[in-house]
């Protein structure tokens, strides 16, 4: 049974050692669940990605309950096919899909995995951010996940609904992500649910002036799919090799110029790097880097995401991770058997 302490960390502890549990059959026990935040335990997020995991393989757990602070989970074998979970609240829906994804994608049989709940939440990543970002690298390991998102789930009410379709038996191949290669196009996105009015042409032209860049490269979706409001404004800039996409969410009391310069500022710090993969991305990426048996990506500093994922990967699987410090911010890190 492999031990592990979720102290110095958040949902992703849990999340990483559910979806390596599942691959590799080994069981495990996490103690001190989400230790580093200011509510410790498991909120309906984190509960709905054990549960919908144990569904999934068939495991035998225990402690699977809301504010539970550990858990013992022993999977059986992961059977791939049509699975529908909600999570009840507007708790991230791309998390519980990254949780489950790679354990489904290398099962026998094809998924189809409905998941409802929040679809853009802060603190995750967005589901933007998901197929403009995390999909086309996966795609690139020879991993394909075609989506469908029939309604959008915002904060506080959720309701969102995703669609996540995918073939069994894939398998992740090495990627090597150190050159950003040539600039193929650059978005800025604004997404407004039940929010007519002028918000979504001042972030934009805000956020345009801020980053000097062209009036086509400006991209707005007004929805009333959605059980609530919501706004998101990202800017995305699309290379050969790797897509960045940063988002900052829209909110009362927010002004359009904050959001907008919150934006400015991230997608400024990561062009002015020479990190070709971002901050986000990279914590990610690790898990599939991992799987495929070797991989290496150039990003920035490494966050507190990226040091406790790759804990909890190497106890799971016999890889080693290894992070070298480059000129300037950079970070080289690679994984290998
Ligand atoms: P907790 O509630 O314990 O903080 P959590 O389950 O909400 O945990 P974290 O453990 O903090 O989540 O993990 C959040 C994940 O979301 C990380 O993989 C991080 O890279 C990703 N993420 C957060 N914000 C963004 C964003 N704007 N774009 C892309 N990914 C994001």
């Amino acid at each position: 049974m492999i031990q592990l302490s979720g102290q110095n960390g958040g949902g992703q502890i849990l999340r990483s050692s559910l979806t390596l549990s599942m691959i590799t059959g080994q069981p495990f026990r996490l103690t001190k669940i989400r230790g580093a935040r200011r509510k410790p335990g498991l909120a309906r997020q984190h509960l709905t990605c054990v549960k919908a995991a144990a569904a999934i393989s068939d495991a035998a757990v225990d402690g699977a309950e809301m504010g539970s602070t550990e858990i013992v989970f022993n999977p059986a074998k992961v059977t791939g096919g049509d699975y529908h979970f909600a999570i009840g609240t507007a708790g991230s829906t791309t998390l519980l899909a990254q949780t489950l994804l790679p354990a489904l994608w290398q099962a026998e049989k094809p998924s189809t995995l409905t998941l409802e709940g929040g679809t853009h939440n802060p603190m995750a990543p967005p589901f933007d951010f998901l197929t403009r970002a995390f999909f086309p690298v996966l795609k690139k390991m020879g991993i394909e996940i075609e989506t469908d998102l029939s309604r959008y789930g915002f904060v506080p009410a959720g309701g969102g609904k995703v669609i996540y379709r995918f073939l069994g038996g894939q398998k992740a191949k090495p990627i090597e992500l150190l050159e950003r290669g040539e600039l193929l196009e650059q978005r800025i996105h604004c997404l407004c649910a039940h929010m007519e009015g002028p918000v979504a042409g001042k972030e934009t032209s805000a956020l345009r002036g801020e980053l000097d860049w062209p009036e086509n490269t400006v991209f707005i979706d007004h929805t009333k799919e959605a059980d609530c409001q919501g706004n998101t404004l990202a800017a995305e800039v699309n290379f050969a090799n790797i897509t960045e996409r940063v988002t900052s969410f829209g909110e009362r009391g927010k002004t359009s110029k904050r959001v907008a310069l919150d934006v400015a500022k991230m997608m400024n710090n990561y062009l002015s790097s020479e990190a070709v993969v971002g901050r986000n991305l990279a914590d990610q990426l690790l898990l599939p880097m991992a799987l495929a048996g070797e991989g290496k990506m150039l990003t920035s500093a490494p966050s507190n995401h990226v040091k406790t994922n790759i804990e909890v990967i190497e106890k799971f699987l016999s890889v080693k991770f290894e992070i070298e410090a480059q000129q300037r911010g950079c970070h080289f890190i690679s994984v290998a058997s």
